[in-house]
């Protein structure tokens, strides 16, 4: 076979600044879409968003080409922007420093769906993935001093939530 094929799924997830309530119900699908506008921006399929007040899920198919800090960092800045900025500007919304991605086996895409559509259900229950839900209250790293860089993440503090 001479054809390349490249399907990759990932399951990322983050959360908000100090798990503040920031994603309330009249900002919930603006913000969703903005997060997909980005990632799709980025040559990704997304196949599933969901959370609840405090925290994102997202599967996305990437087929090409992936930097995944970058869109992670872009999808963070384009929402956070547009809730602050034109949508609830008086609103505090802020997104935490770090994030999850996680690889999905391709046979498992199916419960990964159901897992983040549910998302509410899943946190009400108690019945939510420990292992997954692990980097939402993991601390953010503090910035250096010297350099203001996330040293987990290499990003520009300032640059997440701006
Ligand atoms: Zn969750």
């Amino acid at each position: 076979m001479r054809r390349s094929l490249i399907e990759l799924y990932i399951h990322l997830v983050w959360g908000t600044w100090d798990r503040h309530a920031c994603i309330t119900p009249d900002i919930e699908e603006d913000v969703y879409n903005a997060l997909i506008a980005k990632c799709t921006q980025h040559g990704c399929a997304v196949l599933a968003v969901g959370g609840t007040f405090d925290h994102v899920h997202i599967l996305i198919r990437a087929t090409g080409v992936l930097n995944i800090p970058t869109m992670v960092h872009d999808a963070k800045g384009m929402s956070s922007h547009l809730i602050t900025s034109k949508v609830k500007p008086n609103h505090f919304f802020r997104w935490q420093g770090g994030y999850g991605a996680f690889s999905v086996d391709v046979r498992s895409i199916d419960n990964v769906i159901a897992y983040i559509k549910n998302q509410k259900k899943h946190h009400a229950e108690r019945t939510e993935s420990q292992y997954l839900e692990y980097y939402l209250t993991a601390p953010d790293p503090k910035p250096d001093a010297a350099t203001g860089t996330s040293l987990e993440t290499g990003v520009h503090a300032g640059g997440l939530s701006s």
